[in-house]
């Protein structure tokens, strides 16, 4: 058998010597005594040696391959769940918002026979939480004699049916009446609004209980 020195060994095997020591230590590699009485190796166990480590590498190499795929995998996952939350999102501003405030838009244009900064009754009311059914009653049947104010006109196309309109002014009123009579109403979110906007000082709106003592 041919005898390889602790270097040469380490040589075929590209490691260093000290390794090679080591191993011979760790009952990796069988000691041999060569002549000059000086550690050698068996080429044949180096050989054997090589290919177990090559065969480690390309397991090692493997892995790697594993790896790789799953991290693709999970990337492609991570794209597929955006496009998802995306659609989601989409699909979300077709359904209804339940806890949102009234968002319709101020519907009608404003009819020529209304002052201008004028406001639908219904959604000014839906605007400031207050139901459509109970604004209609305080513009049709009032409490205790006190009605809000507004304007009324015939509907379009439908003249036994009324649309009710709040000029500014009207507007100012109908949130003292509500005020007035401890109806719970709310400040809205558009700056336009000529009753929660910037010149109003937002302590003094919230009811109920709110209104100045003078008021009637
Ligand atoms: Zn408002």
């Amino acid at each position: 058998m041919a005898l390889l020195t602790a270097r040469e060994a380490a040589r075929r095997l590209n490691r260093d010597e000290r390794t090679i020591r080591r191993w011979v230590s760790a009952g990796k590699l069988t000691p041999r005594t060569s002549a000059s009485n000086r550690l050698a190796i068996d080429e044949q166990d180096i050989e054997r040696l090589v290919e177990r480590l090559t065969e480690r590498d390309q397991q090692r190499r493997g892995i790697i391959d594993l790896e790789d795929r799953v991290l693709q995998l999970e990337q492609e996952q991570a794209a597929i769940l955006a496009r998802l939350a995306l659609l989601e999102e989409r699909a979300g501003t077709f359904a209804p918002k339940p806890a949102a405030p009234d968002r319709r838009p101020r519907s009608l244009a404003t009819p020529a026979d209304v002052p201008p900064g004028s406001r639908q009754a219904t959604e000014f009311a839906a605007a400031h939480g207050v139901h459509r059914v109970t604004f209609r009653d305080h513009m049709t049947i009032g409490i205790r004699g006190d009605l809000v104010a507004h304007i009324s006109i015939p509907k379009p196309n439908k003249p036994r049916e009324t649309d009710r309109w709040l000029s500014p002014e009207q507007q100012q009123a109908a949130v003292d009446f509500w005020q007035r009579h401890g109806t719970t109403w709310q400040r809205c979110s558009d700056p336009a609004c000529l009753v929660c906007g910037d010149q109003q000082d937002p302590g003094t709106q919230h009811t109920p209980g709110g209104f100045a003592p003078g008021s009637p």
